[in-house]
């Protein structure tokens, strides 16, 4: 007999239990910045995607506030019904002008731009080419696609060029992150745009974590890359979100004229959901202009950035995704320029789910909120802190969280 859906979802759950993967919410009153109140305690966020520190920014919240009186709460339809208010179409027209690419266009989130827009450019008989350890929503695009999916070896631009060598004769859809999201570390672009431009494949960048941080705020594919003197080409479809270092909620895809129209007719992520509010394509634009503007803000995160990892290196914690390539090594000793950590992203890998979660709940008894990242988000074993530093954090408050992971992450065994 088949049990009821309760029964069974109850037996899943405990299963969850069992091996230390059953996730809790926690309830966060009052603003998302850096002083933040979690489950009616006092402590300081180390976790957020908040890079730039315009989450909580009043001059943000007040545009967005003032928009909201003008436009009311919801656009109460999709984008090609009634919903496309001016508030979108000028936060798209500044994105492409900041990017310097012929049009932009919104979407409710990241996770479904990504759907959407693979789905709606390559089918069957296409071939997708990703990296490993490729955002889910990317996954989930390239499943939904119906496309081939050739995955290559992390950040390995030699294993792409062979997936790109071997996909059939359908296109070939090149895709990856530029950050990558639980290591912080960089997708070798250049050298995986060259591999795409050898084998006639599209390109397709998820700059989720490197808008507004990198390339002087415009992102990863921009110039400088981080990689002295290696130029990106444009991938032919960048996509970046709006709640991360812009501080407001959505995302967005720039491209080419056509790319753009067609994905307004194609992508059903798009045709056949609610516009979001237009108060909050205004306060993306008022984050916009922040993240424009505010050079400090990237100097300031940078600074912390170097003074984490020092502080990190003087304690003999090791700050590493746990990536490894298939010498065994991790990137902190194959030293690779690609690999320096240049980003907000750094990951404390401890191994074990009971370790990360145990030092997770030291941290946050000390006042340190950064949450253990555990398997199916990682790879088996490789449970970490992740913690992130933004703009919003001052040198006291690296220093703090320092001395408290002192305490509550031992040094890693040396390997044998
Ligand atoms: C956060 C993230 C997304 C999803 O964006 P949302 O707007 O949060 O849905 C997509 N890709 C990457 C790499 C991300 O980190």
């Amino acid at each position: 007999m088949t049990p009821s859906l309760g029964a069974h979802l109850a037996r899943e759950l405990a299963a969850l239990e069992d091996r230390q993967r059953y996730r809790h919410r926690r309830v966060v009153a009052g603003s998302h910045g850096v002083r933040i109140e979690v489950d009616g305690r006092r402590c300081l966020n180390f976790c957020s995607n908040d890079y730039l520190g315009l989450a909580a920014d009043p001059g943000v919240a007040e545009a967005m506030a003032a928009a909201a009186r003008q436009t009311g709460s919801g656009s109460g339809a999709s984008q090609l019904i009634s919903g496309h208010n001016r508030a979108h179409a000028e936060l798209e027209e500044q994105l492409a002008d900041y990017l310097g690419r012929p049009r932009a266009l919104l979407f409710a989130t990241g996770f479904a731009a990504n759907v959407g827009i693979i789905d709606a450019l390559v089918g069957r008989g296409d071939t997708i080419v990703a990296d490993a350890l490729n955002h889910a929503s990317l996954i989930d695009g390239a499943r939904l696609s119906g496309a081939t999916k050739r995955v290559y070896a992390h950040a390995d631009p030699g294993a792409a060029d062979e997936q790109l060598g071997a996909a059939g004769s359908g296109h070939r859809l090149l895709v990856t992150d530029s950050v990558f999201s639980m290591d912080g570390d960089l997708a070798p672009l250049p050298a995986l745009m060259t591999a795409a431009a050898r084998h006639d494949a599209w390109t397709m960048v998820d700059d989720a974590h490197g808008f507004g941080v990198l390339g002087g705020g415009r992102g990863a594919c921009a110039p400088p890359y981080p990689v002295p003197e290696s130029r990106v080409p444009s991938p032919d479809v960048y996509v970046a979100t709006l709640g991360k270092s812009v501080g407001a909620a959505g995302a967005f895809v720039a491209g080419d004229e056509a790319l753009i129209e067609y994905l307004i007719q194609r992508a059903r992520t798009l045709v056949f959901s609610t516009a979001p509010p237009p108060a909050v394509a205004a306060a993306a634009s008022a984050g916009l202009r922040r993240l424009r503007e505010d050079d400090w803000r990237r100097a300031h995160l940078f600074e912390l950035i170097a003074r984490f990892r020092r502080g990190c290196e003087q304690l003999g914690i090791v700050v590493d995704g746990g990536i490894r390539d298939a010498a065994g090594a991790s990137p902190a000793t194959r030293n690779s320029p690609l690999e320096t950590p240049l980003t907000p992203i750094q990951p404390l890998v401890l191994g074990s789910d009971a370790d990360a979660l145990a030092a997770s709940r030291a941290l946050l008894e000390r006042g340190y909120l950064v949450s253990a990242i555990r398997p199916p988000t990682v790879p088996e074993g490789t449970a970490r802190l992740r913690v992130t530093l933004t703009a919003a954090h001052d040198a006291q408050q690296v220093d703090g969280l320092l001395a408290a992971l002192a305490d509550c992450v031992r040094p890693p065994e040396p390997v044998a």
